[in-house]
């Protein structure tokens, strides 16, 4: 299992993720982001950031698990 994160001070606030979540998990404020409950960990929203804002974290063993390894 995965948690969704976000770094605020790489993140543009574009929007884009909202745009891109299939199950709507995401809340976009003006100044940070919520994954709500309801994410499948489809770590969709990760890959699509222009600017890589968006990072998962492995909450089965603690080690954030960069891009490059998926
Ligand atoms: S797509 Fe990336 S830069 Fe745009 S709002 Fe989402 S996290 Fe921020
Ligand atoms: S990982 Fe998938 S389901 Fe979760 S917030 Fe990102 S796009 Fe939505």
């Amino acid at each position: 299992m995965v948690a969704m994160r976000l770094d605020k001070h790489v993140c543009m606030w574009c929007g884009a993720c909202v745009g891109v979540c299939p199950v709507n998990s995401i809340i976009l404020f003006e100044t940070r982001i919520e994954f709500q409950d309801h994410c499948t960990d489809c770590l969709i929203c990760e890959r699509m950031c222009p600017v890589g804002a968006i990072y998962h974290v492995d909450e089965n063993d603690g080690h954030i698990q960069l891009q490059s390894e998926i």
